[in-house]
Formats: C-alpha cells, sequence, structure tokens
C-alpha cells in the first residue's frame, strides 16, 4: 500500500482511486444515453486486459486508470435507456450511491454482530418489499443475488416441506429411501427454475411441463389429471408470473386451487412480473398470488438496483433456518432473537446487498416504483401500436406487461424466408449499437422481444427501436 507522506496507511491511494472512480463514473452516466449501447471495438478491447500476473503491482490509480482505458470501450450500456435485450433493468440514483456504500464499508451481512446495518436493513427491505408487492408480514424472506438463487432457495424449502410430509428431514438425512420428486409447471418456466432443480438434486428432467400450445401456455387441465393421478402425493408446482418471450402469465389463482385441493406446494417465479402488483392496471394479472407458499423476485430487473439483488419470499418461515442454518460455536446462534440471514439463505459470509434495495425504496417509495413499472408498461404499449401500423412489422403477441413480441414482415417476402431474415436482422441491429435487442424463437417464429424495463427509458427511444429495425431490415432485405 502506498504510503508517501507518512498519513495513515492507504488513505491517499483510497482518495486517489475513488476521486478517480466517481468522475469517471459520472462521465459514464451523463453520457449512457447518447452512446452507442455496444462500442464496435468491444470485444478487441476486453481482450487487451490479460497476460501473466504482475509481479509488482502499480498501485490503485494506475489499475483503476487502465480498467477505465480499455474497460470502457468493452462495457455494453445495459444501465441506460436502449437496451432492450433480455430483461435488464438499469439502476437508480440512490441505488447507486448505497451500492457504492456497501462496498466502502465492507459489511458482512451474514449476522447482526458483523453488521448491525446490514442486518436490520435487510429486515427492513423485505418487510417493505412484501407491502409493495401485498404479500403477508408474516411471511419469511430473504435477499439472494438474483432470481436463479432465489428460485434456489423457495424451491429448496419446497423439497423440505415435500420430504417432511413422506416422514424425512432430507436436509438432515438426504434422499435416502424417498421417491423421485414430482414436479409441475407450463411451457413458461424458465430455466433458472430447472436450473435450480438440478442443484437441488431434483433432477432438471422431473419437471413436467403441461403446455396447452406451442406458446407455452399452461393446460390446466392436464395439470389437474396429473395431479389427480398422485392420489393425494406431496409435489411441487412451479407457477409463472411473467415468461420472457412475451411477458404472459399462469393463471395464479386457478393453479392456487389445484394446489389447495391436491396438497402440493406453488411456487412463483415472478423474477419480473411481481412487479405487476404495483399497478392497478395490471395487479389483476399476479391475482392469487398470496396463496402461494414461495414467491420469488428480482431486484436488479424492475425494482432497477445494481446487481446482484433477488428476493425470496416463503410462508412458512420455519422452513428456512432448517435449510440453511449454518452451525458452529463462534456463530450466530440459529435461536438469536436479531436477524442472521446467513441461516435463511444459500451464502453465509453476504455482501450487504439490503443497501441499495433499501435506499431506492426510501428514496422513491411505493410511488416511484410505480411510476417506473406504468412508464414501461406505456412503452410497451407505444411499442405494440407503432408495430401494429407499420406494413412491414407484424406482431406475435398480446401485451399485457412490458415485453413486446414481434418480427420483420414486408409483404414481398415470403414466410420461409422470414426466420433468416429476422435472425440475420438481429444481429445486424446488436452490431449497429444504436439500441439493444436480440431474437428468440416464439411460437416457431425467429421474433424480437424487446423488454421495457429501465427508469430512464423513454418515448423517443422506444421510437428508435422501431426506427432501426425497419431501416436495417429493408437494407438487409434489398443488399
Ligand atoms: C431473469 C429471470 C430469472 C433468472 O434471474 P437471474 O436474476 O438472472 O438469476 C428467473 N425467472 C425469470 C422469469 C426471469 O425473467
Amino acid at each position: 500500500m502506498d504510503d508517501r507522506d507518512g498519513a495513515r496507511p492507504g488513505l491517499d491511494e483510497y482518495r486517489e482511486a475513488l476521486s478517480l472512480a466517481a468522475d469517471e463514473a459520472l462521465r459514464f452516466l451523463e453520457t449512457l444515453p447518447e452512446q452507442p449501447v455496444r462500442s464496435k471495438g468491444a470485444d478487441e478491447a476486453a481482450m487487451r486486459f490479460g497476460g501473466p500476473l504482475p509481479e509488482e503491482g502499480d498501485g490503485a490509480t494506475a489499475a483503476v486508470r487502465r480498467l477505465l482505458d480499455d474497460g470502457m470501450e468493452a462495457v455494453v450500456r445495459s444501465a441506460g435507456p436502449r437496451f432492450f435485450h433480455f430483461v435488464i433493468g438499469g439502476s437508480t440514483p440512490a441505488s447507486v450511491a448505497a451500492d457504492w456504500l456497501a462496498s466502502s464499508l465492507d459489511q458482512n451481512a451474514g449476522g447482526w454482530v458483523a453488521t448491525p446495518l446490514g442486518a436490520r436493513l435487510e429486515a427492513v427491505a423485505l418487510s417493505w418489499l412484501k407491502q409493495l408487492f401485498g404479500l403477508p408480514d408474516s411471511w419469511g424472506g430473504v435477499l439472494t443475488t438474483g432470481a436463479t438463487m432465489a428460485n434456489f432457495v423457495g424451491l429448496a424449502c419446497a423439497r423440505r416441506w415435500w420430504a417432511q410430509q413422506h416422514g424425512v428431514d432430507l436436509d438432515e438425512q438426504g434422499f435416502v429411501g424417498l421417491p423421485t420428486v414430482p414436479v409441475f409447471s407450463g411451457g413458461y418456466i424458465h430455466p433458472s427454475s430447472t436450473k435450480a432443480m438440478a442443484m437441488l438434486g431434483i433432477g432438471r428432467s422431473r419437471v413436467r411441463a403441461f403446455s396447452a400450445d406451442d406458446s407455452g401456455r399452461l393446460d390446466v387441465e392436464a395439470l389437474q389429471h396429473a395431479l389427480r393421478d398422485l392420489g393425494g402425493q406431496p409435489s411441487i408446482i412451479v407457477a409463472n408470473a411473467g415468461e420472457v418471450n412475451a411477458g404472459h402469465f399462469d393463471p395464479i389463482a386457478a393453479v392456487a386451487d389445484l394446489a389447495e385441493e391436491h396438497g402440493a406446494w406453488l411456487h412463483v417465479d415472478g423474477a419480473f412480473g411481481l412487479f405487476a402488483s404495483v399497478s392497478p392496471r395490471t395487479s389483476h394479472l399476479v391475482d392469487g398470488i398470496t396463496r402461494a407458499h414461495s414467491v420469488i423476485a428480482d431486484g436488479h430487473k424492475w425494482l432497477n438496483v445494481p446487481y446482484e439483488s433477488g428476493f425470496t419470499f416463503v410462508r412458512d418461515v420455519s422452513l428456512m433456518a432448517p435449510v440453511f442454518n449454518v452451525v458452529a460455536a463462534y456463530l450466530p446462534r440459529v435461536d438469536d432473537p436479531r436477524p442472521n440471514f446467513m441461516n435463511l439463505g444459500p451464502e453465509s459470509s453476504r455482501r450487504a446487498r439490503s443497501l441499495p434495495v433499501w435506499a431506492t425504496l426510501q428514496a422513491y417509495g411505493r410511488r416511484g416504483v410505480r411510476e417506473i413499472v406504468e412508464q414501461n408498461l406505456d412503452l410497451a404499449q407505444r411499442v405494440a401500436r407503432r408495430v401494429d401500423e407499420a406494413p412491414d412489422l407484424e406482431r406475435l403477441a398480446e401485451v399485457p406487461l412490458n415485453i413486446v413480441s414481434f418480427r420483420y414482415r414486408p409483404p414481398d417476402v415470403s414466410e420461409e424466408l422470414l426466420d433468416d431474415l429476422n435472425r440475420r436482422l438481429g444481429e445486424a441491429v446488436l452490431e449497429d449499437g444504436r439500441v439493444f435487442v436480440g431474437t428468440t424463437v416464439y411460437r416457431g417464429k425467429v421474433a424480437f422481444r424487446p423488454a421495457f424495463v429501465n427508469w430512464m427509458s423513454t418515448a423517443d427511444d422506444a421510437d428508435l427501436l422501431i426506427e432501426v429495425v425497419r431501416e436495417l431490415g429493408a437494407r438487409l432485405k434489398t443488399g
């Protein structure tokens, strides 16, 4: 560590490196809306990092400068208003500032003893989130790194409950002597839920997904038959509130009816769709959600806080600690009345990710979150209208939330050529960099699926998306 003027070791180094980082971060954020989402030289810039491990380091400021010099060209401006690929949010000013503090304060949010601040703010953030989403305050909860781990936590509790029905404490004894776990879903199930099944030893291919058609829409009747066939055996149902291709929902209340009738655990993946509950325009989409046993959502998507941020809520809080507790003489006791989140989720040492979540809720409140969601709902409807008006675009699905499924379809191009044309167009849009949106396959057709999740996106950004697709499409078609 640098100690040039005999002051506290490292102090000048902190000052210089943090000021540089703050200045450059601000410059990045100031120019975010105008800069291309992706620089043409991004791949080459990323590859300039490497070489052998330095024997002698060159100090904090030089390292940060190097990071900026080569790094800024290699970033994708997914934090900005014209990134519509995947389902990616930006970060609000309050959440970025609080996230910097989480790093500077370097709190270990595993337990109250290590950080009353981090532990308390996690409890408060979870309570506020339950109020935001209309979930009962009696439910347990934990902050996770994202929706994949949030699904893992909810489904781990489901697995524990399922084994209890067979008289086994699975988290102590393992699967010995137990049958396979029956898991049901619809075609909307997200691959992170099946990944969680793999991590939980349940097995990816144990999931039986009942689709009514090629969109993946849940076949409620088939689910009902499968539950009946179990003859009262316990099972797990994964319902999906918001699928990634068109933002569609399973009928949660109808699934909850079936879960209650057949004694199944109902887990709801609402990574972004749970935010439908914050607007009266969309809250009907999650009707019945409070009848679930576990519900999850992401923070780093529609809440617009930095990575890594997700939440799990579990109706029966007593299931969480027996799955996740870590027992040692030097660690917080499991019966400590103060919150020790290392006993409720997968990580033991953990970042104080409550700080950005708490800060954004404190700064903008329920109304601020609702405004972000409704602004994005408006943009999705706007783009849907633009698609419908354009003679060379075709919308492929209803738009209940924030995703618009459509494709480029000029009248003089035959159906057999459309998939290839749209695939190439998707690549051209990404290469162009003015807006960012890739393609998927929806109902057997190559399609665009822009998702509106960023708090900064405007009508101009949405219009530019349509312009770019049509402009590059016309060029590809003739070229
Ligand atoms: C994004 C997403 C996930 C996975 O979330 P991560 O935060 O990337 O782990 C799970 N389910 C749905 C529906 C999603 O959209």
